[in-house]
């Protein structure tokens, strides 16, 4: 098997790397480093099934010999990041996806599209099940994301039915652990740098907003489990434990011991009041389910991040 990750050096593609290898797969991993890092790879650099392309998948491709699997996981994909590249973030899920389809039809390869549950916007059902369509605003600053994952999605189904492309799409809820970037300015790696850093913990908006975060192996796993599933709907993966952003930041307080305080500042536009998946359709199709409980995942992220605070100071 040969596998093509687009995205393979960011945190979610770097771990799909190192699980497709131990599955056996030869992986070329594409990716133009605007957010990824080198440094997410380095353990692999003398695996000799392993190869890296520094190119922006936004330009054609071209891959010598076969190719089996496309994963299409090239986007800017936290807010402060996909709020500096806007344009970035527009062309990777359209021109991105389109040639990363064009490649899957013409290699005759299975591809899998990386989505998201910002596809639901600002969610008016709750929790989110994958026939809900949304509740997106196309021209506020999330919209960058949120419109090119939908489109990202409309072509993927296009490609499916009109050209019989074997496509997968996955929409993945807010996920966490080793190797999230420090300073991507989600809410983790925020409350926990200032956990650390004995400073304090910023809170957007009065924390009443909920999120529910996934562990990365958990992820993987259900992207792993989705790409050998015989399905093309989308499938939502995340974990359904849902929890206030307030209690999130006292939960990484205890964790840390720290003796921080919380500060309040104002909420960012369109930030979702509510997220948390119905994986029912995860369970059915790939029997899948979350097994990292958030205070396992946090405490295997904690030991991770406390390096890399140590490593800045
Ligand atoms: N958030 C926060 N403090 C921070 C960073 C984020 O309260 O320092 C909030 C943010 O407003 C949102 C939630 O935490 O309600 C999750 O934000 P994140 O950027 O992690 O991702 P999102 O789920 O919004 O894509």
């Amino acid at each position: 098997m040969r596998t093509i990750i687009t995205g393979g050096a960011g945190f979610l593609g770097s771990h799909l790397c190192d699980r497709f290898l131990a599955e056996g797969h030869e992986v070329v991993c594409v990716d133009n480093l605007i957010t990824g890092r080198t440094s997410n790879l380095a353990h692999l650099r003398d695996n000799q099934r392993f190869s890296f392309i520094h190119h922006d998948i936004c330009h054609a491709l071209e891959i010598e010999g076969e190719v089996d699997n496309i994963l299409h996981f090239a986007s800017p994909a936290s807010p402060i990041d996909y709020l500096r590249h806007p344009i970035p973030t527009l062309k990777v899920g359209s021109l991105g996806t389109h040639n990363s389809l064009g490649l899957a039809k013409f290699k005759q390869a299975r591809f899998l599209l990386a989505s998201t549950s910002e596809v639901y916007g600002d969610p008016e059902q709750h929790p989110q099940r994958e026939d809900y369509w949304g509740h997106v605003n196309p021209i506020g600053v999330r919209g960058v994301y949120d419109e090119a994952k939908r489109f990202a999605e409309a072509i993927t189904m296009a490609y499916h039915r009109f050209h019989g492309v074997n496509t997968r799409i996955v929409r993945i809820f807010n996920t966490y652990g080793e190797r999230m970037r420090l300073d991507d300015g989600r809410v983790l790696p925020n409350l926990m740098g200032q956990a650390l850093r004995a400073e304090p913990l910023t809170v957007y908006g009065d924390g009443s907003q909920t999120r529910s975060f996934c562990y990365v192996s958990d992820l993987v796993d259900g992207i792993y489990r989705l790409l050998l599933a015989d399905f093309h709907e989308p499938v939502n993966l995340g974990n359904p434990n849902e929890v206030s952003i307030l209690d999130f930041a006292q939960e990484i307080l205890e964790l840390t011991g720290s003796a921080s305080e919380l500060v309040f500042k104002p909420l960012p536009q369109d930030d979702p009041k509510v997220r948390r998946p119905d994986i029912d359709r995860a369970r059915r199709v790939l029997g899948w389910e979350p097994k990292i409980d958030r205070h396992e995942g946090l405490s295997r992220t904690l030991k991770y991040f406390r390096a890399r605070v140590a490593d800045n100071a």
